[in-house]
């Protein structure tokens, strides 16, 4: 193996051979104990619990800097964890969640609280349980690891993008990057997934990991709003329909739903209550359209909402009927509820038949739209699918097939609704893989 320069430094000393005083030249390779691939929130929690733990270490980041997806977080404000008992957490990722079982008891989001709270980045809980740091800005987590991996001697080399793994008699020996290759016994595998790819996340980990054996299990975007057939939702663009129930159907059969805020956009639908059940609806459009019902009123059956709407229709028969509509649903949705009907907007409400009226309810209580694709994984939060745990020793996130290998966060075949859970993730299988690495071979 050939190692470049940088990495070799020349000792010179003096020694006793064959009763001869001699000049000795010793050659030490800068030969790094745990190379961690991705400046991320696992690759750096990975990097500063291995220089923790006394190992040499250095962090290749192929961007200009570290950190670009966390400083996006909850859009630059970083919803860090959950509050959420340990059970919840581990149903929250579905198939990955014993998995995740011991990283998460070895540093659950008590500890990360802690942690950061040490690197003065104090944090905060918000509704549902989900914790941002105090100053509302990413940019105090990204401050805490990087003073973390500084505090322990990680050396840190941005620009620097791993092409490919060094291999010598079935061992990592080193990694291969655009300027030189690096020795180092012990290689993380901490790319991310394939969203928002100008954070650099762009899948080179799961080719990095195929072309040593590993499997990569299908990759689809889990966080992502959806596309819709109907073209008046560009009308609606921006307006959030809060406390709304969310019902969706695929060849009427029920395949998800969920109560909450959803947003109209230019190409569809998206908002918090359809990206949470979005994993589910991407594994069913394959199979066709997926219809979804918006409920506005889920708290008012039928009859209870009649009675709100006759009496809104009997204090105001003079006006135009849309107006009725304005206590229940935002204004600009009135026109579009009412065209869905058949009525015109301008009808007056004291001449609202009840069949109109009936067809009113009908759809404030489940107004159709269909899904007809996501969109892209480009945009998507979280990738679902990767490195397949199968193949992934779940108490140190070292690899079963390659001695020396080790992966962390987005990059394996783990994905967790919004509320911190997939950083939580990150931290957590990182801090694992950084204080599992032994550098004894
Ligand atoms: C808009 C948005 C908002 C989000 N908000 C939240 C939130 O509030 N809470 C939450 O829990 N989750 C959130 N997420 C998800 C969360 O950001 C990710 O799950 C998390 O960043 C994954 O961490 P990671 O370290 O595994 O990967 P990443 O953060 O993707 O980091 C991977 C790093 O590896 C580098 N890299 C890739 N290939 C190479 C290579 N060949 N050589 C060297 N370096 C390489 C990349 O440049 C990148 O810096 C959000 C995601 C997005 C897109």
């Amino acid at each position: 193996m050939r190692f470049s320069s940088s990495h070799l430094h020349i000792f010179s000393t003096s020694s006793q051979l064959y009763g001869r005083e001699k000049s000795l030249k010793v050659y030490i390779m800068d030969n790094y104990d745990f190379i961690v691939i991705g400046g991320g929130p696992a690759g750096m929690m990975a990097a500063g619990c291995a220089g923790e733990r006394g190992e040499k270490v250095i962090l290749l980041e192929k961007t200009d800097r570290l950190g670009k997806k966390l400083l996006m977080c909850a859009t630059g404000r970083c919803n860090v964890t959950n509050t959420a008992p340990l059970h919840v957490f581990i149903e929250a990722y579905g198939n990955g969640g014993n998995f995740l079982r011991p990283a998460l008891e070895t540093f659950d989001n008590e500890k990360l609280r802690l942690f950061l709270l040490s690197y003065g980045a104090e944090t905060i809980v918000e509704s549902k349980g989900r914790v941002f740091p105090k100053s509302q800005r990413a940019d105090s987590v990204l401050n805490a690891l990087e003073t973390y991996m500084h505090n322990h001697h990680v050396k840190i080399q941005t620009n620097t993008h791993v092409l490919h793994l060094k291999l010598e008699n079935n061992r990592i020996v080193g990694v291969e990057t655009n300027h030189e290759e690096i020795p180092g016994r012990n290689v993380l595998i901490a790319t991310g997934g394939l969203s928002y790819p100008n954070t650099g996340s762009t899948g080179d980990g799961y080719k990095l990991a195929s072309s040593v054996g590993h499997t990569v299990r299908p990759t689809y975007p889990a966080i992502i709003a959806f596309e819709t057939a109907e073209s008046w939702v560009k009308s609606l663009q921006g307006m959030p329909i809060k406390n709304a129930n969310i019902s969706c159907y695929q060849q009427n059969k029920k395949i998800a739903e969920h109560f909450g805020e959803a947003l109209f956009t230019h190409y569809g639908i998206s908002g918090p209550a359809i990206l949470d059940i979005s994993k589910r609806l991407v594994e069913c459009l394959p199979n066709g359209p997926v219809q979804i019902h918006i409920d506005f009123k889920p708290k008012h059956a039928t009859e209870e909402l009649d009675d709100i709407l006759l009496n809104q229709i009997k204090r105001h028969g003079g006006k135009a009927i849309k107006s009725c509509l304005t206590p229940l649903i935002p204004e600009k949705l009135a026109p579009i509820l009412l065209n869905l009907c058949n009525i015109e907007t301008q009808k007056k409400a004291s001449q609202i038949t009840t069949p109109e009226r009936n067809k009113i309810l009908k759809q404030l209580k489940g107004l159709r739209l269909t899904l007809v694709r996501h969109r892209p994984i480009e945009e998507a939060i979280v990738t679902a699918g990767g490195i397949s745990l199968d193949e992934v020793d779940t108490r140190t996130m070292k690899s079963k097939l390659l001695e020396g290998l080790y992966f962390a966060g987005e990059v394996l075949d783990i994905d967790g609704p919004t509320g911190g859970f997939n950083l939580q993730a990150a931290f957590s299988t990182g801090y694992l893989a950084g204080s599992s690495v032994k550098t004894t071979f």
